[in-house]
């Protein structure tokens, strides 16, 4: 693969490639011979990169995902045309789902928009997973949970971008960005959630050009001797810090409270004040950015003190979580921020969506019957994997016994 370094579109595919476990090699067109030399070869202009360069097929010129799932023989298209169940994500939740729901006989198919994994595939070590005492890197979770569904006949598909669910007679659809559906007698919705934006001059102009929301755990070895700033006082910045430490000279991490405690497991508490190179900053919060082309500074606001503006190429936010939820059609009932009620919940007077049915809704159901939905995108759940993988699994009961209503 050959292109600038501060390119967002080579992050994104970089990012891609690495969380589906596509091994790569990385040339800089500005600073490798080599790579000027293929750009050339390939008489791809500037905004035609990066190049991708596969085996046996055409090169591939800033390919969007989908384009380099296919030319990876990533799947990306559904080998049949109905499923018992189709579930949407393949975080830990939508994983473990897969695995229950293929495991018990259902024709199942997963729709993941980026890699299997969700958020915690870019967790650099779950420790607090049962059954992993020295914990393990969420890529290696993935990969397993992944392998395990795949070898119970769940079928994966890659790269797919889900814009929308429809209510058709018994069966639902989900539709595809672009063009394709699919359909099934059951949907698990298990879409997770994303990290909110950080607002302020620059910051949006130079996201995915030195500013990135969210990380996969093999980025930090890209920030060798230089210093890092990471936004959020959560347990993923604590472990992202941790993880960049390895690797930076400094990891600045900026908390808009006044205690780690507050947010923050204890054992990870422990974990950053004891690393060297980990510095603190609370009560306060990144403001704006600046670069011409990647970023080069940010300006960080400490309660008390006037703002200050530091150097820095390198700045990943991890604040908040929104449910991504904007492609349910408005059948599916959400609460004020987005995530998605379910089971009891949907009884109450207040619910915008009625419960349609004289039976009452199963404990995962959503507001359109024969939709659930697991993990972290539900109201009120826990933001845990262990949750998120509990929640997966109980779905399938649940559609089981939805399937025998039908
Ligand atoms: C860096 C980090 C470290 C963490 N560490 C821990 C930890 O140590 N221990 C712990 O218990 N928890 C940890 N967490 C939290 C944990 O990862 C989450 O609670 C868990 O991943 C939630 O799983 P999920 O399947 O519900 O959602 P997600 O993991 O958010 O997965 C949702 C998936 O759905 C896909 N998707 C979304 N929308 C669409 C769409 N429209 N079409 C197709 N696909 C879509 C996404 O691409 C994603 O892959 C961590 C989180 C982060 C970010």
């Amino acid at each position: 693969m050959v292109g600038h370094r501060w390119s967002r579109v080579s992050h994104e595919v970089k990012t891609f490639l690495t969380r589906n476990h596509v091994p790569y090699q990385w040339l800089e067109v500005d600073r490798d011979d080599e790579g000027r030399r293929l750009v050339e070869l390939a008489g791809a202009g500037p905004d035609e990169l990066p190049l991708v360069l596969v085996p046996d097929k055409e090169p591939l010129r800033a390919p969007s995902n989908l384009a380099l799932a296919g030319a990876l023989g990533l799947r990306t298209t559904a080998q049949q045309p109905l499923y018992d169940l189709c579930i949407v994500g393949g975080g830990p939740a939508g994983l473990a789902a897969a695995v229950y729901g293929a495991s018990e006989g259902l024709r199942t198919v997963v729709v993941e928009k980026e890699a299997p994994g969700g958020q915690a595939g870019q967790s650099a070590s779950i420790q607090n997973y049962l059954g992993f005492p020295k914990g393990l890197s969420g890529a290696d979770l993935a990969h397993r949970a992944t392998a395990q569904a795949e070898r119970f006949g769940a079928e994966m598909l890659l790269a797919r971008d889900v814009v929308g669910l429809e209510e058709r007679g018994p069966v639902r659809a989900v539709r595809f960005a672009g063009s394709g559906d699919l359909e099934a007698r059951a949907v698990v919705i298990a879409s997770g959630v994303a990290y909110r934006r950080l607002e302020g001059p620059g910051l949006d102009e130079l996201a995915g050009r030195g500013v990135y929301y969210g990380s996969s755990a093999s980025e930090a070895s890209q920030c060798e001797g230089d210093d890092v700033y990471v936004v959020g006082g959560a347990n993923s910045a604590a472990q992202a810090a941790l993880n960049f430490a390895r690797h930076a000279r400094k990891v600045v991490m900026v908390v808009r409270g006044g205690a780690l405690e507050d947010t923050m497991s204890m054992y990870l508490v422990e974990h950053v004040t004891a690393t060297d190179n980990i510095e603190v900053r609370l009560n306060s919060s990144v403001v704006a950015a600046r670069g011409k082309g990647h970023l080069s500074s940010i300006t960080v606001c400490t309660q008390g003190s006037p703002p200050e503006e530091v150097p820095t190429n390198w700045l990943f936010v991890y604040i908040g979580a929104s449910p991504r939820t904007d492609w349910l059609g408005s059948s599916v009932a959400r609460d004020g921020r987005g995530f998605v009620l379910t089971g009891q919940d949907l009884l109450l007077s207040s619910a915008a969506v009625p419960w349609p049915l004289a039976r009452a809704p199963f404990a995962l159901e959503t507001s359109l019957p024969g939709v659930f939905a697991a993990g972290d995108v539900r109201q009120d759940s826990m933001k845990r994997v262990a949750s998120a993988v509990g929640e997966g699994a109980m779905a399938i009961y649940l559609v089981h016994r939805y399937l025998a209503t039908t």
